[in-house]
């Protein structure tokens, strides 16, 4: 009988002009036998984790509830920033709101038709939160998890390194298991590489491209199993994307202490005016007295050098955020077009905290507005999209799930995203 399925792979900060055939030849080559989506955006802020969650609902950060890679959870004296990628993360967010994520995610929605397998080698944060209420299955080296969070033992799921070493490791395993009979439904791959290498050396450095290559050897891996799948006659729908891209690091602002030194936080440490960094972004908190600083922290924002835009309350819908839970401003910090040294265009500038450093001047980073760290990769083959065709309109991280749905005859209720065009 034939069964519908799908697989989403995603090379992680995979830029979409990096996507060239003498790069990456399986990725190149998969895009003639699809539909290449050219004006693919990321999230605001286009950082991994919220857009993880993004990819897994179909929904906003605004919608979602996880605002970026970090961010403040309520308390009694303020906002509290935390690392979303810990992997004890998710428990703080369930013990604050008494949930996680506010919308449902794919895994949720597939537990009763056959179920999804996530084979995360990013962040422990940006795997759990594509499945942090345990519905799926969820291989990550920090911990790997069944249905109600099961830990499964290393006989069930492996351990792999997080490097390219790793990401083949883990694509051969997951290879394996989706061929395999009673496979899940659903089988998402996510690569640590190229991020992992754009952000340790400058972007078309022979360390970037060597992370291209190796997340193009995990596709081309990927694509005979799919290939498999088909032969033994499964409908598969096969999507191909990243979650953003990659810019050059101008420099950096500590942001908080800024504020500080303008009499505008009452110290690096309080919690009445708080500052969640996200590399290219950053989103502000206010509590209690902080509140009524709104307006002069935006004018501070404006008139900074090397902030970007700055979106205040409401205007935060505009790049797919809410106001609340403390959460008032989010702004993006400055960027430009000009090249490298290696030629690859688009700089940013980066906001700090003690925490968060930032990756050092001249090396790749990501998580604002800028237009290649915010324009990854997209291609679907199958599932009745048109062989060979290009889509020039806008698409979003957000209109993955819908198009999952679409292919498995499921409900697409409740998404802010759209199923892609096929033609
Ligand atoms: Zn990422």
């Amino acid at each position: 009988m034939t069964r519908r399925r799908a697989i989403l792979f995603v090379a992680d900060g995979h830029r979409d002009d990096f996507l060239r055939p003498e790069l990456c030849p399986n990725l190149s080559g998969f895009a003639a036998t699809g539909r290449r989506f050219h004006n693919h955006t990321g999230n605001f802020p286009s950082a991994t984790r919220a857009s993880a969650a993004s990819i897994a609902t179909g929904c906003w950060p605004g919608s979602h509830g996880l605002h970026g890679n970090t961010m403040g959870l309520p308390t009694d004296e303020g906002t509290v920033v935390h690392d979303v990628g810990d992997p004890a993360f998710v428990s703080s967010l369930r013990a604050t709101f008494g949930r996680t994520l506010k919308v449902p995610t794919l895994a949720e929605r597939l537990a009763p038709h056959g179920g999804v397998l996530i084979a995360s080698n990013v962040s422990p944060g940006a795997a759990y939160f594509q499945d942090p209420d345990g519905y799926g299955h969820v291989v990550h080296r920090a911990g790997s998890f069944g249905p109600d969070r099961r830990p499964l033992g290393e006989e069930e799921a492996p351990v792999v390194t997080h490097d390219a070493a790793g990401d083949m490791a883990l694509s051969a395993w997951f290879c394996d298991r989706m061929t395999r009979d009673a496979a899940p439904t659903l089988g998402v791959l996510w690569l640590c590489d190229p991020d992992l290498s754009m952000h340790a050396d400058a972007l078309g450095s022979a360390r970037h491209l060597a992370g291209i290559a190796a997340a193009d050897a995990c596709f081309g891996k990927l694509r005979a199993a799919v290939d498999a799948m088909r032969a033994s006659g499964d409908e598969v729908l096969l999507i191909a994307c990243s979650d953003h891209g990659q810019e050059t690091v101008i420099g950096h602002v500590a942001i908080g202490d800024e504020l500080v030194a303008a009499g505008l936080k009452d110290s690096p440490t309080s919690c009445e005016v708080a500052v969640a960094p996200q590399g290219g972004s950053g989103l502000i908190y206010l509590a209690g007295e902080g509140q009524a600083r709104r307006d002069a922290i935006a004018a501070f924002l404006v008139a900074h050098p090397h902030v970007g835009e700055v979106f205040i309350g409401r205007a935060m819908h505009t790049v797919g955020q809410a106001e609340g839970d403390g959460l008032a401003i989010a702004f993006s910090m400055a960027h430009d077009a000009h090249q490298n040294e290696n030629g690859v265009p688009g700089r940013i500038w980066v906001c700090t905290s003690d925490s968060k450093p930032g990756k050092p001047v001249g090396q790749g980073s990501h998580g604002g507005l800028g237009r290649w760290e915010r324009h990854p990769f997209l291609i679907a083959q199958g599932g009745g999209f048109v062989p060979g065709t290009h889509e020039f309109g806008r698409t979003r991280l957000i209109d993955i799930a819908p198009t999952i749905l679409r292919h498995l005859g499921l409900p697409r209720d409740g998404m802010d995203g759209l199923a892609l065009p096929r033609n």
